[in-house]
């Protein structure tokens, strides 16, 4: 380009607006050290007889983020947030908001509101009138009350259904009416178990970015349970990753996804193939690893601690893998191997390749469809080869 031309194209770039993902990818206040936590758990622990529900847990949450938590069933997900909505005391720690500690304070003084899974909305109540249930008990003048209804109806398109009761309402509005009513009082914090559960697939994705636009529209600060994890790394500016009641790996979910710490996260989150194997060399950030089932694998890894001749695990997802007919000439890793099943999924389509022989392991390939043909490339039974590039595999701790 000359100077002619990128000075005709600077005022039309300079007048895009920024989207909000670009917006959203530029706030990182965790890396921030001057940043303020609007949020601190400190040492925090909660037990339950013999249970543990959350253990020695330390986390920062910051103004405006949007925070999920995820975790397997039990980790301690829903007793957290409980603890900072005011539910439960913990046993030992602190929990701090804007830098004080608020544990003594009761849940209704908290700035802080809860949505449950279940919406826990009044049945005999209209919408209106459970939208205004926490204004009237906080004792507002009516007509604020009146006001800040209109408004919340607004926000949430539900103009002109306030008459209605929660039974006359479809799932996805019953669920805005329980944002609504948790965000007309205004809390600084909104915490939201499992917002989307009762919703259906198609309902779910137009509310997670209704939802997120609300959220930055409002500048609220968001801390979400969630199952789902495309939800979490739709929405969240981070995630974390929570196991036995302690928090295994905590941060953007593009990181979580491609550079788990552990074994743990990277089964958790999304689709991976462990190899298990034997670290043979170290040279600069190439090592290398002969694993039983793929036979010697290469790696591009900062690879500082690892030595040579300890165990690993070799950690590959389905989508970095290239499947072929034929033995590739330039692959720096590669590995023959039968088609055992096909899982035709839509969008893309699972392969489970057997290496190793017939009693090795099952590696998942993802073939995204990008045609409309209908007769695959693949079959069962055929013969392939996988391969992949050296920033592919992840270095997992044992
Ligand atoms: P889920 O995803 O299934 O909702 P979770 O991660 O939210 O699970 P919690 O509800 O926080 O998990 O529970 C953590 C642990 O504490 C579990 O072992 C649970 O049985 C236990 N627990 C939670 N609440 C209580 C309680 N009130 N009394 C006794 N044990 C409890």
């Amino acid at each position: 380009m000359n100077a002619r031309d990128a000075g005709a194209a600077a005022p039309l770039r300079a007048k895009r607006k920024a989207s909000p993902g670009s917006v959203r990818r530029a706030f990182q206040p965790w890396n921030d050290p001057a940043a303020e936590p609007l949020v601190v758990f400190r040492n925090v622990t909660k037990r339950f007889d013999m249970v543990t529900a959350v253990d020695n847990l330390s986390l920062a949450l910051y103004p405006r983020e949007f925070f999920a938590l995820l975790g397997a069933s039990g980790c301690g997900k829903t007793t957290l947030m409980r603890m900072l909505a005011g539910f439960e005391q913990p046993d030992a720690g602190e929990i701090l908001l804007d830098g004080v500690d608020i544990t003594a304070v009761p849940p209704h003084r908290r700035p802080i509101n809860m949505m449950f899974q279940s919406y826990a909305l009044f049945p005999h109540l209209s919408v209106g009138d459970n939208i205004a249930y926490g204004l009237r008990r906080e004792g507002l003048p009516r007509e604020e009350i009146t006001r800040r209804v209109a408004e919340m109806l607004a926000l949430v398109k539900l103009d002109g259904l306030e008459k209605r009761r929660p039974d006359q309402l479809s799932g996805g509005q019953r669920q805005r009416v329980a944002l609504a009513r948790s965000l007309a009082k205004r809390p600084k914090l909104l915490l939201l178990d499992e917002p989307m559960a009762a919703l259906d697939r198609k309902l779910r994705e137009s509310t997670q970015f209704e939802l997120m636009d609300l959220q930055s529209e409002l500048g609220l600060t968001f801390m979400v349970v969630t199952h789902d994890q495309d939800e979490a790394m739709t929405m969240a500016d981070r995630m974390a990753v929570m196991n036995h009641g302690r928090l295994v790996q905590i941060g953007p979910p593009d990181e979580i996804y491609e550079a788990p710490t552990s074994r743990y996260v990277a089964e958790f989150v999304g689709d991976i193939n462990i190899l298990e194997g034997r670290v043979t060399s170290v040279a600069g950030e190439i090592v290398r690893v002969e694993t039983a089932m793929a036979g010697a694998v290469e790696l591009d890894e900062e690879a500082a601690s690892l030595a040579t001749g300890e165990t690993i695990f070799v950690g590959l997802r389905p989508e970095k893998i290239t499947l072929g007919h034929d033995e590739p000439a330039q692959a720096a890793n590669k590995v023959a191997g039968e088609i055992w099943d096909i899982g035709y999924l839509g969008d893309f389509t699972m392969v489970q390749v057997m290496v190793g022989g017939d009693d090795g392991q099952l590696l998942k390939v993802a073939l995204a469809n990008r045609t409309r043909r209908i007769d695959r490339p693949f079959a069962w039974e055929d013969r392939v080869w996988l391969s992949w590039d050296v920033e592919a595999g992840l270095v997992l701790p044992p």
